[in-house]
């Protein structure tokens, strides 16, 4: 596989030239062990899983100072075993999950709220006209604060159809950042994937997702 050095760089680049301080966030769901660490040898500071196990098993072998995101879908029963492990939570989006991080995190966890922009019925996520009161209702729980919103983009390769849903969330972002609630300052934006990254920054984005365009895939890391 490539070396992801020089990936992380070229990325690196590319985003600054839209603007500073956007955070690449690699996901390491389909590679192993040792591309994780080449990752962070790389300079590569954020990590992101979508599965319990797969972020257990690099926990495990990685001991770096790096900041775990966690990107999927997260099962109720399966918070206790994440939810004290990582530093960002980018699938926040119901009712049920907000109770049990409250029931099971031992300090406060920074949350993405996912919304469903594109309104797929394949994608999780709360619906857009949702959000805000879902947001507000978040106040009741100290120890979730909401960072910011996420989102996946639709399901095509046509690039205003990807960039009206980045801009749908980012205009909800600025919504809710808007009422200045204590709970829930979401300044960030975590949008934008290996196809639609550069699309991402250019609407907003202050964390992007890239995992097959930076660390590539292992098949038999997928498991
Ligand atoms: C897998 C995944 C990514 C990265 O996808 P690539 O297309 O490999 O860059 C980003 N976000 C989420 C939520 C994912 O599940």
């Amino acid at each position: 596989m490539e070396p992801i050095k020089p990936v992380f760089e070229e990325i690196t680049e590319q985003l600054n030239s839209i603007r500073e301080h956007i955070q690449v966030i690699a996901v390491t769901k389909q590679v192993g062990v040792e591309r994780t660490k080449e990752a962070i040898q790389s300079g590569i500071r954020h990590l992101g899983e979508n599965r319990p196990e797969g972020l257990a098993q690099k926990l495990e072998a990685i001991d770096e100072d790096v900041c775990w995101h966690y990107i999927g879908n997260l099962q109720t029963r399966k918070v206790k075993d994440v939810i004290d492990e990582i530093d960002y939570l980018h699938s926040l989006d119901r009712l049920s999950l907000a109770k049990e991080i409250q029931k099971r995190a031992t300090r406060q966890v920074k949350c993405f709220v996912q919304v469903n922009v594109s309104g797929e019925e394949s994608k999780s996520g709360i619906a857009p006209e949702e959000a805000i009161d879902f947001i507000q209702s978040l106040e009741a729980f100290d120890k979730i604060q909401v960072v910011g919103l996420m989102t996946m983009a639709p399901n095509t390769t046509d690039d205003q159809v990807i960039r009206k849903a980045f801009k749908g969330l980012k205009l909800l972002q600025l919504q809710v950042s808007e009422k200045q609630w204590a709970h829930a300052p979401c300044t960030e934006c975590s949008m934008g994937m290996s196809n639609d990254y550069l699309i991402a920054a250019e609407e907003g984005a202050s964390f992007v997702r890239i995992g097959t365009a930076l660390v590539g895939s292992e098949s038999e890391a997928k498991q």
